[in-house]
Parts: structure tokens; sequence; C-alpha cells
């Protein structure tokens, strides 16, 4: 018998914290903050965990880790390029624990399967085969033109990322949107570490000539230069040749389209252009958190948002629910009201209760009892 405890993440756009007590383990997957800022996980009560488990970078699911002591700060699992985006002064290399992009791996004595989540660079899922299997999405989607997506395994109860509830429409249209949007001259504010890389790519593919700042140019040649699973070889050559039409000048005009971290303008060269006020359009296409500059200036009518797919549509959630064959599906990440839908087609897989036991008819069946 296997216990889920959503510690955070089920009921609205939250940071992601879900305890998995298996086998006499007690394993946190991700430990995240927001995406409001200040909004934490509560970690009261829980008690010393013996793994923390991250499915990549992203604030709203590594941006609690320096929370870990209340939980007896534990070895932290992830994979080398999330690592790599974690301070050290917030988790010391003694605590890092680096996990391959995909297959088998065990995590605090623990069998687990790992695959590519097609979300952002070093992200992945988790698989655990006990109790029926317990699987782990993070944030997840099948869409990428660039991250690859590895099909998960079946499992009994299943943590899915449901952020954009019953969103249907398809990335590919969404790209011919934007670009049609850019044209003539754009600030595209993306987060770090996430988006920035694709939507170059892509822009550059429909024969526009995108400006990246500093930070996402990095990631392009990171993600290039890179020899492991995090993208196909084939992306590899088609970012290297975005890259190398990317201009290097660090001098921006509002005709020009350029992409510029951070997402909702707080920080970075999209914080800066804004702070210029010189006449810049800005196109949003993250989630947009009250209190940020992304949020006054739509509110304000001074700037379009436009979606751009990073998370599952309603039809691939259903699809991944089917192929799991799980009786226990939580969707994570967003409100009730947002997915009627999603909670509909799910029917009595929904799981929308901060606790779940799962596994427990295969235990009884197994032991003869
Ligand atoms: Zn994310």
């Amino acid at each position: 018998m296997a216990k889920l405890t959503a510690l955070s993440g089920v009921g609205g756009k939250l940071p992601a914290a879900f305890l998995l007590e298996v086998a006499d383990r007690r394993i946190v997957f991700d430990l995240g903050e927001g995406p409001q800022a200040g909004v934490f996980p509560d970690l009261k009560g829980v008690g010393r965990v013996d793994a923390i488990c991250l499915s990549h970078a992203h604030m709203d699911h590594a941006g609690g880790l320096h929370l870990a002591s209340l939980v007896g700060d534990p070895p932290v699992y992830a994979t080398e390029t999330t690592l790599q985006q974690i301070p050290f002064d917030v988790l010391p290399v003694m605590r890092r624990r680096a996990l391959p992009m995909r297959d088998d791996a065990v995590i605090a004595g623990l069998p687990v399967t790992l695959g590519r989540s097609g979300h952002a660079p070093g992200g992945i899922w988790f698989h655990i085969p006990l109790d029926g299997g317990f699987l782990y999405m993070g944030d997840w989607s099948a869409e990428s033109a660039l991250l690859p997506f590895d099909a998960p395994p079946p499992a009994d109860c299943v943590v899915t990322d449901a952020s954009y509830g019953d969103r249907e429409t398809a990335l590919a249209e969404q790209a011919v949107a934007l670009a049609e949007a850019a044209k003539g001259g754009a600030v595209l504010p993306v987060p770090s570490g996430g988006r920035g890389p694709e939507m170059v790519l892509l822009l550059a593919q429909r024969g526009l000539a995108p400006k990246a700042c500093p930070t996402i140019r990095a990631e392009i040649e990171r993600l290039a230069a890179e020899e492991g699973d995090s993208i196909a070889a084939e992306h590899r050559a088609g970012l290297r040749a975005a890259l190398a039409g990317l201009p290097t000048s660090d001098s921006y005009l509002t005709s020009d389209i350029i992409f510029a971290v951070e997402a909702n303008a707080e920080s970075g060269l999209s914080a800066e252009l804004l702070a210029k006020g010189e006449g810049f359009r800005f196109v949003f296409s993250s989630h947009v958190p009250a209190g940020t500059p992304a949020a006054a200036l739509l509110s304000e009518g001074r700037a379009q948002w436009l979606p751009w797919n990073v998370h599952p549509r309603l039809s691939d959630t259903l699809r991944l629910a089917d192929a799991t064959g799980a009786r226990h599906i939580i969707p994570a990440f967003a409100r009730p009201e947002d997915m009627p839908e999603l909670c509909r087609a799910l029917g009595r897989r929904l799981v929308l209760d901060r606790t779940i036991v799962f596994g427990q008819t295969e235990r009884l069946q197994g032991t003869g009892t």
C-alpha cells in the first residue's frame, strides 16, 4: 500500500510538492515557490524524508528548496541540467544526486524509471513500479518541436500537469499566430530555462529574424553543444543554424522581434526594455501572476497575450490517462473550475483530495491475504 499527499499543487496554480510514502520510504516530488512570489508549500508536520526529486528547475517546482531543512535536508535527485540551474548556496554539492534523462535509476534505495517530459531542458517524469505503480509527471508537453517526450509506463496512480485546464488549441496553430503578432517588432518575454530556444527556432524557421537576449542565446548555445539526451540530433542542427543567424548585438529597436527573459517583465532584458518606455510592444505567452508588470500592462490594454503550449492539452492528458491505465489521476496546478471537461472525462479516475492511498488491492492479492 502506498500513500500520496499533495503538500501543495492541487486545487489551483500552486507550487508543486507531493509526498509519496511507499516501501518504508518517504519521497518528496518537487518543492516549488509560486508562481505567485512568496507562496510556498506548508511543510509543517511532514517530518524527515529520504529524498527530494526535482522534475525540472522552474521556480514553481524547485524554488522552495531552501525549506529542505524542515524535512531533514535529504539528498536531492535531478538531472545534471536541472542541478546546474540551482545555486550552490541553496543546494550544496554533497546533497546533489544526478539522474539520467531516461531509463532506470535508484532513488533512496527504490527502483525508478525516468523519461523526458518535453517541457524544459533537463525536465523528466518519475515512475516508481511499486504498489501498482506511481507516476509523477511534473510539468510536461507532448508537442514540443525541440524537447523529446518519452511515453511513460502504466501506473495505478498518476500526478499530472493540468496547468491549462481544458485548453485544446495546438502549438502549431499558436506558433503561426505568434509569428504574425511579432511581425513589425515585438518584445516576447520568456522564462529562463524554458521555451525560449524553441520559440526562436520556430520563428526563425518561419522566415523571421528574431533577436535573443544574452540569457536565451546562452541557452541555445548550451543546447546546441550538448551531447546528451536533452534534445534530438536533428534539432541540435536546427538550433546551430538558428544560432548562426542570430544577431549578437545587444542594441534593440522597437522594430526588432526580441526574445527576452523574464516571462512577466519582472527582471532581465524584458524589464529593462519596459523601463526604457520607448514604445516597445510586448506580447506575453506565459502564466501571468497578479502583481507582475505583465499583469499591469495586460489589464491596461497595453500588451497582448497569446498562448504557447508548454503544458499538455486536454486531449494529451486524456491520452496519458488512458495509456497508463491509471485508476487514480490527480490533475495538478489548476483550479477545478478551469477544467470542467477534464474532470468530467476522467470520471471515477479523478482525484482532487489532498491524500490518496493506492495499491491496496494489488498488495492483498499479491500476498494472498
Ligand atoms: Zn515548468
